[in-house]
């Protein structure tokens, strides 16, 4: 086994920012992924300048232009009358701020762009239609076994296979996911299929008892996403994605301002989808030895603080950063984990305060949301590993 030889399992946003990060940095490495093919849900996601600066630190600045949407600010609607109540700042003012956007992108355009760079570096970088049933370590590396019954090894290995992640029930035992009563319901419309006057300037929350529904637009594509929070006692399907009809959320936003159910109504068929909100528990480390966690295998989170893919590419910087800096893997490993333990908990535990918050109990998301929470201020590229 050469010493810079690497295996991530996973070819989600964090397994790919992984890979690509450490193809940089001259690693031979291998995504092994469960899908037969690529590819992300047709959703929107957030991408709040931290998230950002960790993709300009992988080289991707030019490439994402194209595929961002730069909403001028956000506003909060009353859930009543849809009149404003809020607004914040995005935009330019994010730039200054920041030094990097706040965006929003689809999740698809973002994937492929992850994938096509790390293909530009490794053109066979990535096996589909493998999934990894079992992981061990060994004194100087560590191994992956697939359902298929091959043994891989390699000097690092990252565990980068999502909330129902098979490292790390191979590494902490298996646990079962808990279902936290939330459903979200999401759909996609081309602008020309809203109904007049939905369209916000650029992105819109509306929250209160009991519900929340966010809006925002995909500019390069011209759609919008629409997420439609509720709450559900019981999760009783198999899956935890699966195709809903629109009908069902738009009548529980009947009582809210016309524009939320006329919206969903309007969805296209095929475009809604229906998710069961599932969480864990925090963990006390992700290294163990020559393999770690990443993503949402370390942390899963709540989508309520918009940070759960952000966490993954921030997860990626500086682990491969970590890497460069320290030549013993297992050491460089726990430098990672020193550095992104304490965050990834603390966004896990926040992200479900900020669930309740959007959901009317507590303060208001006005006033304690990511920004102050001070999310987009994490620098990935910088801070101390
Ligand atoms: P995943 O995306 O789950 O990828 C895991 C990959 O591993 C998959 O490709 C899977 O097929 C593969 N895999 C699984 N098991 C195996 C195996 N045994 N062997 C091989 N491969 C395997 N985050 C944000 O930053 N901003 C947002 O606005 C946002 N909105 C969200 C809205 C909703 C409704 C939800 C549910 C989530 C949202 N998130 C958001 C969170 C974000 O989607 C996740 O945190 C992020 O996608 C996690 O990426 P990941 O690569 O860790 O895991």
């Amino acid at each position: 086994m050469t010493r810079r030889t690497a295996i991530v399992v996973g070819a989600g946003i964090g397994g790919l920012a992984t890979a690509l990060a450490l193809a940089r940095a001259g690693w031979d490495v291998r995504v092994l992924e469960r899908a037969a093919g690529l590819g992300e849900v047709g959703a929107g996601l957030t991408l709040s300048p931290n998230a950002l600066r960790a993709l300009h630190w992988l080289g991707l600045a030019d490439r994402l232009a194209p595929i961002l949407s730069l909403p001028p600010y956000q506003i909060s609607e009353d859930p009543l009358t849809g009149a404003e109540t809020g607004r914040l700042v995005r935009g330019a003012r994010a730039i200054e701020q920041y030094g990097v956007p706040y965006a929003f992108v689809h999740r698809a355009d973002l994937h492929a762009t992850l994938a096509q760079g790390l293909q530009r570096l490794n053109p066979t970088a990535i096996a589909l239609d493998t999934a990894v049933s079992s992981v061990s370590a060994g004194a100087d590396g560590a191994s992956v076994t697939t359902s298929a019954g091959d043994t891989l090894e390699a000097a690092l290995v990252i565990g980068a296979d999502g909330l129902r992640s098979s490292v790390r029930a191979a590494l902490l035992g298996s646990q079962t996911a808990r279902y936290t009563g939330f459903v979200a319901w999401r759909a996609l419309l081309d602008y020309a299929q809203a109904p007049a006057g939905t369209l916000p300037a650029g992105s819109a929350v509306t929250f209160g008892p009991g519900r929340c529904f966010v809006r925002y637009r995909l500019e390069p594509r011209q759609q919008l996403n629409c997420v439609a929070f509720a709450r559900e006692p019981d999760w009783p399907e198999e899956d935890w994605s699966v195709p809903a009809d629109p009908e069902v959320p738009a009548r529980l936003f009947d009582d809210w301002h016309p524009a939320l159910s006329a919206l969903l109504r309007a969805a296209p068929e095929g475009r809604c989808y229906k998710w069961g909100l599932f969480d864990r528990d925090p963990i006390p480390t992700y290294a163990y030895g020559h393999l770690a966690l990443l993503g949402d295998a370390a942390h899963p989170m709540l989508p309520f603080l918009g940070q759960g893919a952000a966490l993954a590419l921030e997860d990626a910087v500086v682990l491969a950063r970590a890497l460069g800096a320290e030549p013993d893997v297992a050491v460089a490993l726990q430098r990672y984990d020193r550095a992104r333990q304490p965050r990834g908990t603390a966004a896990q535990l926040e992200s479900r305060a900020a669930g309740l918050r959007l959901h009317g109990e507590g303060e208001s998301p006005r006033q304690v949301n990511e920004e102050t929470l001070d999310y987009f201020a994490y620098d990935p590229a910088g801070v101390a590993i």
